[in-house]
């Protein structure tokens, strides 16, 4: 038995620990998690409704076209329903972009950090993986992803926010970008944290779907719509392009529960409002606790924040997992002084300051 060449390397994906495990392990009462960017909020009550009505149909296949739920995305996007796929959650969307358009040799382009799952895809399709590295402010250089494009590239991939470092480009950059990359290149906009922007200069990514044939806008249900356990996320391109993704899905790659409940979710708009704008309270609070922590931390627009503790990630890491508090340390992310923390509730907020506080004096100081 031989399994393919280039797979042989491929690490299998380490999931953070499970609150439960944490709890049992440090023999803790209370464990806040903050390391996968979920919502602290959940997800709307009438997903929630929508989720127990279906508790006697788990017998029944789903319906493999999603209609209902396609409709309604398409409504909400003002565009046709063949422009939009859906995928157990957006990692699934990723997965079929790579699967329907690589062939080994082809180039493809992303940012040296950036969601690994590009990279991933990528590498098990047989794609030549061109890193470009982030620039000062931990954001992608969109002129030197630009410069790396050659005959050979098939999809470049842009993360934003990027994740995760939680910077964002402006609808001016991303369209510059589009106006000059060449049209036999796909460029995959991954959006999972748009709903979070406050910036009022987000994308509109609908303009650029006009305007290019060659973009997949990505979006996902796990992260404001709080229903990251069901898996469904979706891609938003032109009609042509979508057939191509849609040739290589499995016939019944979303659940119905996960249809029915992002379709209550999408049409409670009041929900992701509410998360929208505690998630900005709790940036701010953040922020200015850094502050005063003499911590700098990158710009963020998503739900949570990369933070430079000036000490080793890994020991800040593991001290405040000994006070119950998990995040994503830096040194597994290629940031070794940095930790990503997603923002919780106002009173999780407070907790993992307190923590940060502690452990910034038990951690001593390495830059
Ligand atoms: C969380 C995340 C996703 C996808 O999540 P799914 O649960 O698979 O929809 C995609 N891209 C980025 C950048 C993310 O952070």
């Amino acid at each position: 038995m031989q399994p393919k060449q280039h797979i042989m390397h491929l690490p299998v994906y380490q999931p953070g620990k499970p609150i439960d495990a944490v709890k049992r392990e440090l023999g803790l009462t209370e464990v806040i998690k903050l390391a996968s960017n979920e919502n602290p909020f959940g997800c709307s009550p009438k997903a929630k409704e929508a989720i127990v009505a279906m508790a006697d149909q788990t017998s029944i296949y789903p319906d493999g076209a999603a209609v209902e739920l396609t409709e309604e995305v398409a409504k909400f996007w003002n565009v046709d329903t063949n422009q939009i796929i859906f995928g157990a959650g957006s990692d699934e969307v990723i997965l079929l972009i790579a699967r329907a358009f690589f062939v080994p040799g082809d180039e493809t382009i992303m940012a040296t950090h950036t969601f690994p799952q590009y990279k991933h895809n990528a590498e098990i399709e047989g794609a030549k993986i061109v890193e470009v590295p982030l620039d000062e402010n931990g954001n992608q250089n969109l002129d030197a992803m630009l410069a790396k494009v050659t005959d050979k590239t098939k999809i470049v991939w842009i993360c934003n926010p990027n994740n995760p470092t939680g910077t964002m480009h402006t609808h001016e950059e991303i369209a510059k970008f589009m106006a000059a990359v060449p049209s036999s290149v796909l460029v995959i906009l991954d959006e999972a944290y748009a709903e979070y922007n406050t910036t009022g200069q987000y994308p509109d990514g609908l303009a650029l779907l006009r305007q290019y044939k060659n973009i997949i806008l990505l979006r996902t249900f796990s992260k404001i719509y709080g229903l990251a356990a069901l898996r469904i996320g979706y891609g938003i391109g032109h009609p042509d392009v979508i057939r191509s993704v849609n040739q290589v899905r499995e016939p019944f790659n979303t659940t119905s529960f996960a249809q029915k409940a992002a379709l209550a979710a999408i049409r409670d708009q009041a929900f992701i409002d509410s998360c929208r704008e505690q998630n900005a309270a709790g940036i701010r609070y953040m922020q200015a606790e850094f502050d005063k922590l003499g911590l700098s931390y990158f710009e963020a627009h998503g739900n949570f924040i990369m933070v430079d503790v000036k000490r080793p990630a890994g020991q800040v890491f593991e001290a405040l997992l000994r006070k119950g508090i998990i995040v994503r340390g830096g040194h597994q992310l290629g940031f070794p002084t940095k930790i990503r923390v997603t923002v919780g509730s106002q009173e999780q907020n407070e907790k993992f300051i307190a923590a940060l506080e502690s452990v910034l004096k038990e951690v001593p100081v390495q830059v």
